[in-house]
């Protein structure tokens, strides 16, 4: 069930996907994640839009394929 710990590791997603956290937040969300797929879901969805946009070497990635990105986070949801 969605809480507060989901609320505060969604919040820090790209925190600690690029590691700015101290140690024991990176462990607390950490560890929430392998205990909460709908978290470890959005994870691996900003891991990639992180990819992507590291890989075009801007700070952001293409407007075009940012949308597309949303939308099929957008649709999985819808499928729930
Ligand atoms: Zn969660």
């Amino acid at each position: 069930m969605p809480g507060r710990e989901c609320e505060e590791a969604l919040d820090r997603l790209f925190e600690y996907i690029d590691d700015e956290l101290p140690d024991d937040e990176l462990r607390r969300i950490g560890d929430h994640l392998k205990t909460c797929p709908p978290c470890e879901a959005e994870h691996k969805i900003k891991e990639k839009i992180k990819n992507l946009t590291s890989r075009t070497g801007g700070d952001a990635a293409p407007e075009e394929l940012r949308q597309r990105i949303l939308a099929s986070i957008r649709s999985a949801r819808d499928d729930h």
